[in-house]
């Protein structure tokens, strides 16, 4: 199919073009690239408006439930709903827990969402760019929220918390009165945490957890992009859909004040500038890895410093003209 037919009936909303799309960005094949990269900009012309919401949290602590959940509530207010996944762990098995079919099972029949499971790649960084392209392409099909999943591992949550609008923590209700080992750079990430599971018997140690992180959240330094009383720990229940409209409330709340302050724009122009870097120090390190002769150069000047013959200065200096860059 040529690019611009592929391009107008993504505008459509054609979901199997969408589809489709999506396979052709995440191919690693060089002609596949190329038609990626003239797809994306033919659809860029017109850049949708989306919502573009991060979730994150450990294996087990209800993401799939509350995405069905929440999802259907979204869908039910007449909005389209995305649904991408960044997934370390299929960097690393080839396979995707995110991408298991029987989760979101409600969601995934629902003709006003599109769920997407996490490319297998070889690097989460490919990953990254991939589900970065996903997101323009399901804007450009009309959906107006984007949620991107990930696993609370590292790096993945800088990642998506890059490539979103409003980052949001699931977590679970805490035995005692410890928080879980949530990393302060996390916590910093975070617009919204949600203690989910807050029903039946685990609804007292919900609502001690929450009350423990909101004490940890008014402790970060206010953030100029948030406005008063934000970010938040709320509870909320995936399960028995409970507190999903007041979090979406709070969610739109904060987006509309950021919106209004030019928080909003001024985030994306950001964005937009981390991931060009990101891009070129990846085109920079893939050349380096496809090229034969400076690899053998790159492998005898390591050598050479594990000898003591060489300075890292030294030897760095000579890398890099070999590559052509004078430092
Ligand atoms: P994920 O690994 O983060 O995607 O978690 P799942 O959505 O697969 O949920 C893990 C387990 O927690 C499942 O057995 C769910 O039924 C359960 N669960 C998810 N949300 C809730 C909730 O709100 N309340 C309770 N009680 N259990 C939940």
């Amino acid at each position: 199919m040529q690019t611009d037919e592929l391009a107008s009936r993504i505008r459509n909303g054609e979901r199997r073009a969408l589809a489709r799309a999506i396979t052709l960005v995440e191919s690693g094949r060089a002609d596949h690239r190329v038609q990626a990269r003239a797809l994306l900009d033919a659809l860029t012309a017109t850049p949708g408006q989306a919502l573009r919401l991060g979730l994150s949290g450990t294996p087990g602590v209800g993401k799939s439930t509350f995405i069905e959940s929440f999802g259907i509530l979204l869908t039910g207010m007449g909005h389209k709903v995305a649904v991408l996944a960044v997934d370390p762990s299929s960097a690393r098995s080839g396979g995707s827990i995110l991408g298991d079919k029987t989760r979101m099972e409600r969601l995934s029949r629902d003709p006003a969402a599109f769920i997407r499971p996490s490319p297998s790649q070889s690097a989460l960084g490919g990953v990254a760019r991939r589900t970065r392209e996903a997101v323009s392409l399901c804007e450009a099909a009309g959906f107006d929220i984007v949620l991107i999943e990930t696993v609370g591992v590292g790096q993945s949550e800088t990642m998506v918390a890059e490539m979103t609008d409003l980052f949001i923590l699931l977590m679970a209700p805490a035995g005692g009165d410890e928080l879980q080992g949530v990393k302060r750079g996390i916590m910093e990430m975070a617009d919204l945490i949600l203690v989910n599971k807050a029903d039946g018997d685990l609804k007292p140690a919900a609502e001690r957890t929450r009350a423990d992180y909101a004490g940890a959240l008014r402790l970060l330094r206010r953030r100029p992009q948030d406005p008063e009383g934000f970010p938040k720990a709320m509870c909320v229940s995936a399960l028995e859909e409970a507190g999903l409209e007041r979090a979406w409330d709070e969610m739109q709340q904060l987006a509309l004040w950021r919106r209004e302050q030019g928080h909003f724009d001024t985030r994306r122009a950001e964005q937009a500038r981390y991931w060009f870097g990101e891009e070129v120090r990846r085109g920079l390190l893939a050349r380096l890895e496809r090229d034969a002769a400076a690899r053998a150069r790159m492998a005898a000047l390591g050598d050479q410093v594990a000898r003591g013959d060489l300075s890292v200065a030294r030897a760095t200096s000579e890398m890099l003209e070999t590559l052509g860059i004078t430092s």
